[in-house]
């Protein structure tokens, strides 16, 4: 697994802001970077989603200057910046967990990052007006760090990034401590923000739910490497591999393992007991399908082409019931409409909706789309 994207092949043309060429980091034994690439543009958000330990924060930090590499070029704004000091590289980056001066008010918490900027008084009052009124701060202004809650203060450090004119800003899980409501609230506003004022982000999350709200490219990272690099609705539609299948979508997308062969000249999935007829002739041999849980339909037991599962739990997400069923020696989990009630070890029939169903070969990686 992992892509050679082709950052490698393209010319720095100038509408790359920055770009990571095999970007190789390592602490001592741990690999943290394997050779990464990316590319990222001017005015656009770039999202970085990828499991704990994937190697998220450390490619912010090199890019921030807060880490060297062992191998491979920075470029920005068109130079190598490899060994240029953070402080002149023009890039803000706030962390998850958020450095404030406890001993001063969230007002000059917030203009302090301007004053090397030799900005005039009122220019900097405007500033953190702006930037307080739109982190839902502004109430706050007169108070010390140390009389808000943590959220609060996850705003603040936040603000202290998003006041400084600078060319890129590098977010690190900026809103991960925030409840749900606020999450919600701070994804549009950083949408806004992002799209009214063109800013370049870069932003880490593990959450693919923000990713897909906030990214108009995401890059899915694992173990260092690139797993896929895209707009979100490839990622979705076209994952590279079933890790990238499965780090998108509540429920994750359900991998039947299986064989695809040619019947009697019909193409046949097959997966221990199960015959799934296929449309599409495809190279038989070992193959993996890929179902999104909305593909996934309860059905009679005397229609056509069904799967026989047998429930293994049922739960509630919200107004939907969560369904885990045995499908041979396989768990598939989907998400019904409504509530509904399942019994453990009840026999269900379902049904696949095999468009847009994906296929991948032994290696995991993907051969076909269905129906497209
Ligand atoms: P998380 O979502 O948990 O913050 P991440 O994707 O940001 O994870 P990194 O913090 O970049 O991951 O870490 C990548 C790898 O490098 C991990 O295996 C981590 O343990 C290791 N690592 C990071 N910083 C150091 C360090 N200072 N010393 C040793 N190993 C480190």
């Amino acid at each position: 697994m992992g892509e050679k994207s082709d950052v490698n092949n393209q010319d720095i043309n100038g509408e790359e802001l920055l770009l990571l060429r095999d970007v190789y980091k390592n602490y001592g034994s741990v690999e943290a970077l394997k050779g990464i690439n990316l590319a990222a543009k001017k005015g656009e958000c770039l999202v970085i989603l990828g499991p704990s330990g994937a190697g998220k924060t450390t490619t912010l930090k090199v890019i921030a200057g807060l880490e060297s590499v062992k191998s491979g070029e920075i470029y920005f704004k068109n130079r190598i910046i490899n060994n240029l000091e953070p402080r002149n590289r023009n890039i803000a980056m706030v962390f998850e967990t958020y450095a404030l001066y406890p001993h001063i008010s969230v007002y000059k918490n917030l203009a302090s990052s301007l004053n090397a900027l030799k900005m005039d008084e009122k220019e900097i009052k405007q500033r953190v007006r702006d930037v307080a009124t739109m982190l839902g701060i502004y109430p706050f202004l007169d108070r010390k760090p140390g009389f808000l809650s943590g959220g609060q203060r996850q705003r603040v450090a936040l603000g202290r990034a998003l006041i400084k004119p600078v060319d890129l800003y590098l977010m690190d899980e900026p809103i991960a401590h925030l409840d749900a409501k606020l999450r919600y609230q701070m994804i549009s506003e950083f949408k806004h923000l992002q799209e009214t004022l063109k800013i370049s982000i870069i932003y880490v999350t593990h959450d693919w739910r923000e990713a897909m709200s906030l990214g108009n490219h995401i890059i899915v990272l694992n173990q260092g490497t690139v797993e896929q690099s895209g707009k979100k609705e490839e990622i979705f539609k076209k994952p590279k591999n079933t890790f990238v299948a499965q780090i998108i979508g509540d429920p994750p997308m359900n991998l039947l393992h299986g064989r695809i062969s040619g019947s009697g000249g019909k193409p046949v999935f097959k997966s221990g007991d199960i015959e799934i007829a296929l449309k599409e002739r495809l190279e038989p041999g070992p193959a993996i399908m890929g179902v999104r849980s909305s593909k996934i339909h309860l059905t009679s037991s005397s229609g056509n082409s069904r799967i026989k599962a047998e429930v293994y739990s049922c739960g509630k997400h919200g107004m939907n019931t969560v369904v885990s069923m045995k499908i041979g020696d396989e768990i598939f989990k989907t998400e019904f409409k409504g509530n509904q009630k399942f019994e453990i070890g009840q026999k269900i029939f379902i049904q696949l909706d095999l468009s847009s169903t994906c296929i991948f070969n032994e290696k995991k990686e993907l051969i076909r789309v269905l129906g497209e």
